[in-house]
């Protein structure tokens, strides 16, 4: 059994087969409309969702599968004080797989630690989100024809944008990257994934002011919302809500073979204008989010081997019940998740479950 909590749970290799198999389902979809008959998903989600729970639902039922569970926890015993792992425990003694969306950092790996089977991330807070990354690598390789090479910009909420944080992840696994973060100073990308990822992992990054000065050197743009509901100070939202807004007159300024992305939904950072330019690839990429969710269930459901969520490379756990995560958002101050952590190479402690960094 293999869980998907952080999209670096995949190698390389099994995100070519996933993304394979995704191209082969868009190709052939009859040959896999009955494939997943009499398997069932269980679709939890604790925070509102539009296209990541109707898109597992659309992608399970294209598979000839079946789809139980909510869309809103206070219709289920979460109301009650259930925690995560409990209600984990009994959904599988109903289904197969299980995608779990939650407010809480941390909270699908913690219920991995007990399912009996596959858990999916579907959205933990603003730390990651998997099938996203999943969804936006299929799309960068259809619109583009490869994945290597590109240089992408990162536009808007760095900070809370989970989405950002999952594929600059992911694309530490791909060749020659470049990635370009385009935001107000206090949305910027947190350190962690500077410092794990780009620095550790030899993402060359560097940071700019508007979007003008790199749009001719983009492959691909990647815009994403200011997230309102993770601002603790309805001040600081208003005052870079508006930061980046993309038009047809920036559009211009990009090369004739670009794609932008966005993983929705949009409030104004792009003009409806921009809508019908052949690069915008965000509603495309919708329809790419089913396509891959339906090899990843696949993928899923076949895999029997258990890598689980392993511990990234010249990292090494730590246990000191002296130390606390201070992140009020975090499954381990949340529920009775333990305080874990693992140190990395550099010397730096970070939370088990959320990766904060521990002072
Ligand atoms: N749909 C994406 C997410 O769930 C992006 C967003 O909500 O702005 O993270």
């Amino acid at each position: 059994m293999k869980h998907l909590i952080d999209p670096m749970d995949l190698s390389k290799e099994e995100l070519d087969q996933i993304i394979t198999l995704a191209e082969d389902i868009i190709a052939h979809r009859e040959k896999y409309q009955d494939s997943q008959r009499y398997k069932k998903l269980s679709t939890l989600f604790y925070e509102p969702s539009t296209r990541t729970r109707l898109s597992f639902t659309s992608a399970m039922m294209e598979l000839g599968g079946n789809v139980l569970g909510f869309s809103d926890a206070k219709s289920s015993s979460v109301s009650k004080g259930e925690t995560v792992q409990d209600t984990v425990r009994v959904v599988g003694c109903f289904a197969d797989v299980i995608a779990m969306r939650h407010h809480i950092e941390g909270a699908q790996l913690y219920a991995s630690e007990v399912s009996r089977v596959p858990i999916i991330n579907a959205g933990d807070g603003s730390h990651s989100h998997p099938t996203q990354t999943l969804t936006d690598l299929l799309t960068i390789k259809r619109e583009l024809g490869h994945i290597d090479g590109i240089t992408i910009g990162f536009c808007g909420d760095l900070k809370f944008g989970r989405t950002v944080h999952s594929l600059i992840k992911a694309l530490s696994r791909f060749k020659d990257i470049k990635v370009v973060l385009i935001a107000p100073d206090e949305l910027k990308l947190p350190d962690y994934i500077k410092q794990d990822v780009c620095d550790k992992l030899g993402i060359s990054y560097k940071e700019v002011q508007t979007m003008e000065e790199v749009m001719p050197e983009l492959d691909v743009l990647y815009m994403t919302r200011v997230q309102q509901e993770r601002f603790l100070d309805q001040d600081e939202f208003d005052r870079v809500k508006d930061s980046f807004v993309l038009d047809c007159a920036k559009m211009a300024l990009a090369k004739e073979k670009m794609a932008v992305l966005h993983p929705l939904p949009r409030v104004n950072e792009i003009l409806t204008e921009v809508d019908a330019d052949p690069r915008a690839a965000y509603f495309r990429q919708v329809e790419n989010g089913k396509f891959v969710r339906m090899a990843l269930i696949t993928k899923l459901l076949e895999w029997k081997d258990d890598p689980s969520h392993g511990m990234p490379e010249g990292e090494e756990p730590v246990y000191d019940a002296t130390l606390r995560c201070t992140n009020a958002k975090c499954i381990c101050n949340n529920e009775h998740a333990p305080h874990k952590f693992r140190r990395s190479d550099n010397g730096t402690l970070r939370c088990w479950y959320c990766d904060s960094k521990i002072k």
